[in-house]
């Protein structure tokens, strides 16, 4: 189910629970900023989600209260974690679903990476 965008942060959302190591992970990068891991239902070869330590539910909470330090390094990991995955070269797509329209389901911003294999044309 998506998220309802105008409760506030849930603490004990799943991927704030992987934050405090009390769910395991397929850990792929952390920073001070970001923690970076492979989803569990992958949707392509390489399937990666990057996530901000801080707080923050959506894109939309993120790009309006996270300070400009938290976003350098979060946006530098995220190209970070598909350099490192070898995307470059064949290139990778970004998605960041938010809120009930995007179909976003974990309240706590994530930023999916795709990559490894030929992906179809984005249909809204
Ligand atoms: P959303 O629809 O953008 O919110 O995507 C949530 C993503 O989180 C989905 O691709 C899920 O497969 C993934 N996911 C949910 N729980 C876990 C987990 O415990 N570990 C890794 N990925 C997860």
């Amino acid at each position: 189910m998506p998220i309802d965008p105008t409760l506030p942060y849930d603490p004990d959302n799943i991927f704030a629970r992987i934050l405090r190591g009390e769910i395991p992970c397929r850990k792929v990068h952390e920073d001070e900023f970001s923690l970076a891991f492979h989803d569990i239902a992958p949707q392509a070869p390489v399937h990666i989600l990057v996530i901000p330590k801080g707080a923050y539910v959506s894109w939309d909470d993120f790009s309006s209260k996270a300070s400009d330090a938290e976003i350098a390094g979060f946006t530098r990991a995220v190209g970070k974690v598909a350099r490192d995955a070898g995307l470059v070269a064949s290139g990778y797509r970004l998605l960041a679903n938010t809120g009930q329209h995007g179909h976003q389901e974990v309240p706590h911003l994530h930023v999916h990476i795709f990559g490894g294999r030929q992906l179809g044309a984005m249909i809204p």
